[in-house]
């Protein structure tokens, strides 16, 4: 039997098969989990989601733009109709104007900001308070962050300061919902190739440092990302809340590049 088998949720962030979000739904799947999905409005975002869940037959696929109070609430309230109270919900969405994105984080413009912060950061505060509603029996929510909200990570720039804001985020929100016995953690993911991370400059350059310096001298699987946030929403994660999970072949750990700067 599954870690999963009659647990109901809500994924937030598949946009395709390269989706960190897809990665996970297809382990939470694998473990008999019942999953529903949100997707960005619109007919191409929609076509592209539909691939992937009509073949699983998922339930409940519905439009939600993070950044509209009306999409997050009705996006929990219709899966608690639809499917029951949910046991979890995962959140992986991250959105930064790419002027912004790009630039020196000093250059960065405050509209820029604002639509950052609200995307990337703010989305994760409303979908907690409305899964929480959703989620009468308690239950498990993750994010998805980076190291560069901890260290600077040149490049990440906007989006940096971004994961720093979610990373108290998720420690916030844990205190705030453990009486309701809700955990909120995040798997803070090596680089991983995805639209996402194609707006984020260097990437290919990111993915060869983490090979050269990490311990495990390789970059980490989509597939690695979705087990990990996948224990995170399950029961055996059941003592874990406010928790930042590394899963970046130890990269984090290190404090200089080691012997990938004897070769440089
Ligand atoms: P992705 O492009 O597949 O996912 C990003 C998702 O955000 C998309 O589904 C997109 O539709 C959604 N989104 C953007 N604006 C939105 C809005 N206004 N409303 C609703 N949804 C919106 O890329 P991904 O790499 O899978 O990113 C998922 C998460 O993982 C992000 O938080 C990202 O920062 C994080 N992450 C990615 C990496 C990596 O290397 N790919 C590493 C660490 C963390």
């Amino acid at each position: 039997m599954g870690l999963f088998e009659g647990k109901k949720g809500l994924v937030l962030g598949v946009a395709n098969e390269f989706s960190i979000a897809w990665a996970v739904a297809k382990r939470l799947l694998d473990e008999g989990a019942e999953v529903g999905f949100t997707h960005l409005p619109g007919e191409k975002m929609e076509r592209r989601v539909r691939r992937l869940t009509d073949p699983i037959q998922a339930r409940y696929v519905v439009p939600c733009d993070v950044q509209k109070d009306d999409d997050v609430a009705n996006a929990f309230a219709g899966a608690f109709q639809t499917l029951g109270p949910l046991d979890f919900a995962l959140h992986s969405i991250a959105y930064a104007p790419m002027d912004d994105l790009k630039s020196p984080y000093v250059n960065c413009s405050r509209d820029g900001f604002k639509m950052a912060m609200e995307i990337s950061v703010y989305s994760l505060t409303i979908a907690a308070r409305h899964a929480a509603k959703a989620m009468p029996q308690g239950g498990s929510i993750v994010t998805l962050t980076y190291f560069g909200g901890e260290k600077v990570v040149p490049g990440y720039n906007l989006m940096g300061v971004c994961k720093a804001a979610l990373d108290a985020s998720v420690k916030y929100l844990a205190y705030d919902l453990g009486p309701q016995n809700i955990r909120v953690n995040a798997v803070s993911a090596g680089p991983v190739k995805t639209l996402a991370a194609s707006a984020v400059g260097d990437s290919d350059k990111l993915a060869g440092l983490y090979e050269a310096v990490s311990p495990m001298r390789r970059n980490i699987t989509r597939d690695e990302v979705g087990a990990a946030a996948m224990f995170l929403l399950s029961n055996l994660a059941s003592g874990i809340t406010g928790e930042i999970l590394h899963v970046d072949c130890g990269y984090n750990t290190m404090g200089s590049p080691g012997r990938a700067l004897e070769a440089a």
